[in-house]
């Protein structure tokens, strides 16, 4: 037996009967841009994640940049993120013509350190960025104070977030706006490319709405230059059958990660550390070794895929060159994108499969 990183088709057949009914309902109502299967997706999703809006979008890395945008962010401007987030956070910095400022993560945690932030702080910041990597929430209060303090608006990228929790309430509104992207893999994925953004703020959804539509409220009335961005219907429709489904396979997340934080903590890898105020949706499970590429070796000849997120951190990638930072810039960043590696895990991983995923770990750390 072999145990893939995450089974996709999985998450389709146990739900295919709904989802094609979506699809059918979606494909026969005529509506193919917009209409009533966004609409009822963006009022679900805002409500499941206790925000008073969502406007979909056409991808995550859509839903970043139209944020930074509406907020009025760009060129000259810095917007505070971590040295060790995934790209396309940097991307969307750069897409509005803003600098990305990079900030260490803390070690553990993986997520941007608020005690770091201040230092970064110039005239010229105007937002902070935090991800909320792997499904762990990023410690919100501190990095909200330091936002209010310094007059800087919080944006969350919660693209691998769907479900997780901040001391007792879902992200999804704690910033001004939240980032999601329904990329297939992700906790929450669409069969297709697809995001949204939800906030509290009526008149900022207004304005990312507007920039994804052209620019314009009224057909054929262009009020600022904007992007076609919008959720596709059929999309929305295959996600409003999954997100029905969406606690009970975090739940099952929940059971595997703690299934391997129990079975590994005897062994020499630097385990997930989930803070008390925390309560991660496990999108991925990341240990650290420091001989990651020989463990993956192993695991893989032992029929068991990883994977790593993420192999170069974003200013040693040749996209960033001109920030000009050099190796050696980010020390924590470089150090855990040489050491980290994730373990399958999945709402369709079965027990027997995490089983041997632990043995196969154990026998590995014990060469
Ligand atoms: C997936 C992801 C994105 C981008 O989402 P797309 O839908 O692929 O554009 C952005 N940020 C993070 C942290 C992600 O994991």
């Amino acid at each position: 037996m072999s145990v893939p990183f995450l089974d996709l088709g999985a998450a389709y057949h146990a739900l295919q009967t709904d989802i094609d009914a979506a699809v059918a309902r979606t494909l026969g109502s005529g509506w193919y841009i917009g209409g009533p299967e966004v609409a009822s997706f963006e009022q679900a999703f805002a409500a499941s994640v206790d925000a008073a809006h969502c406007v979909g979008v056409a991808n995550g890395l859509d839903a970043l940049h139209l944020a930074l945008r509406a907020l009025g962010i760009g060129p000259g401007d810095e917007v505070i993120t971590a040295s060790n987030s995934y790209i396309a956070t940097l991307l969307a910095i750069s897409m509005v013509g803003a600098t990305p400022v990079l900030v260490e993560p803390h070690e553990r945690t993986h997520n941007l350190d608020p005690a770091k932030i201040e230092a970064a702080i110039t005239i010229r910041t105007r937002a902070l960025l935090p991800t909320h990597l792997y499904g762990q929430p990023a410690d919100l209060n501190p990095m909200l104070e330091i936002a209010e303090r310094h007059g800087l608006k919080l944006i969350e990228d919660a693209a691998q977030a769907h479900g997780a929790r901040y001391k007792e309430r879902p992200v999804g509104a704690y910033g001004h706006v939240v980032c999601w992207s329904f990329y297939p893999s992700k906790n929450l994925g669409a069969l297709g490319d697809a995001g949204a953004v939800t906030t509290n703020d009526a008149e900022l959804a207004d304005r990312i709405r507007t920039l994804g539509n052209y620019g314009s409220h009224r057909r054929y009335v262009n009020e600022v230059r904007g992007v076609n961005s919008r959720l596709d219907p059929v999309q929305a429709a295959v996600l409003g059958v999954k997100l029905k489904h969406l606690a009970e396979w975090n739940e099952r997340r929940r059971v595997t990660a703690n299934f391997y934080l129990d079975a590994l903590v005897e062994t020499n890898l630097v385990l997930p550390e989930v803070p008390a105020w925390a309560d991660p949706c496990w999108h991925l499970f990341v240990v650290r070794s420091p001989e990651r590429d020989r463990l993956q070796a192993q695991l893989a000849e032992a029929g068991i895929q990883t994977l790593i997120h993420y192999p170069i951190p974003p200013h040693r990638q040749q996209a960033y060159a001109d920030l000009g930072y050099g190796e050696g810039a980010f020390p924590i960043a470089e150090r855990l994108a040489d050491e980290v590696l994730s373990l399958p895990i999945g709402p369709h991983l079965a027990r027997e499969q995490a089983e041997l995923v632990v043995e196969a770990v154990r026998r590995a750390a014990a060469t």
